[in-house]
């Protein structure tokens, strides 16, 4: 099998699988998955829940680890990576939204978006700064820069992950049912804002959705079918 990548693929797999044991039985969740992510995309994947796209998405994002085929990153070798390795790959490359957002309750907005970047121990404090005021303003939240997550809407939470996934600089953002529990006029602006960043900024983005507001935008739709891609 040939298994170089070129400089414009991000993140390559090639027949990866992936089982889940559930006491007695086994679910096949990824059943020898290939995908190319493409430096630059905005693709969505979709498919029936229980298809395996939450499962790839978090593999991808070395939250997990398949059962076996072939993970490379930026040409990276990801399987050959120790845990600390992957998760430098994960914090500095890797941008994560979630359908709930996960934003963390007793930090303000601007304590939940530096979060990833005190990990980062070489930038110093005013880099951190600059960086979070222009995430902050990016995703046009600079008001709110003192407010607890719970007094705020759901679309500005979304908009405060938003800027956690970019201030790290990722080479790609994962993003899982990112619309999911968002009003169709917010759903409408989340997708303006990933779509702004993903043309002025060339910020890559892999959905994963169920919302056809959100299939409507994207550039390249990939059907995921029992774990694998389908078309
Ligand atoms: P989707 O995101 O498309 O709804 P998932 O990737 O979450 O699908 O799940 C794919 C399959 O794997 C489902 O059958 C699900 O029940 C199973 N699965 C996912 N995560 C786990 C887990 N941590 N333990 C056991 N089974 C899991
Ligand atoms: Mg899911």
């Amino acid at each position: 099998m040939n298994t170089t990548t070129t400089s414009n693929v991000l993140a390559h797999l090639r027949n990866v699988q992936k089982r889940y044991k559930l006491g007695d039985t086994e679910v096949h969740a990824l059943r020898g998955l290939n995908l190319d992510v493409l430096k630059g995309d905005f693709t969505a994947l979709v498919g029936a829940s229980g298809s395996g796209k939450s499962t790839l998405l978090n593999i991808i994002g070395c939250i997990d680890e398949p059962d076996s085929g072939e993970i490379f990153f930026e040409n990276i070798n990801v399987q050959k990576l120790s845990e600390t390795q992957k998760s430098t790959l994960r914090n500095r490359k890797i941008g994560f939204i979630f359908q709930s957002f996960n934003l963390v309750p007793v930090l303000n907005v601007f304590e939940n978006i530096e979060l990833p970047l005190l990990i980062q121990k070489e930038i110093s404090k005013k880099e951190r700064d600059e960086r979070i005021t222009n995430a902050i303003n990016e995703v046009g939240l600079t008001k709110f820069l003192h407010h607890l997550p719970d007094k705020l809407s759901g679309g500005q939470r979304q908009r405060v992950a938003i800027a956690r996934a970019l201030v790290t600089q990722p080479s790609l953002i994962l993003a899982d049912e990112p619309t999911a529990n968002l009003d169709s006029d917010t759903t409408h602006k989340i997708i303006d804002l990933m779509l702004d960043l993903n043309k002025k900024k060339g910020v890559t983005f892999l959905f994963s959705t169920h919302d056809e507001k959100l299939m409507n935008r994207v550039t390249r739709t990939l059907r995921i079918q029992d774990g694998i891609i389908i078309s």
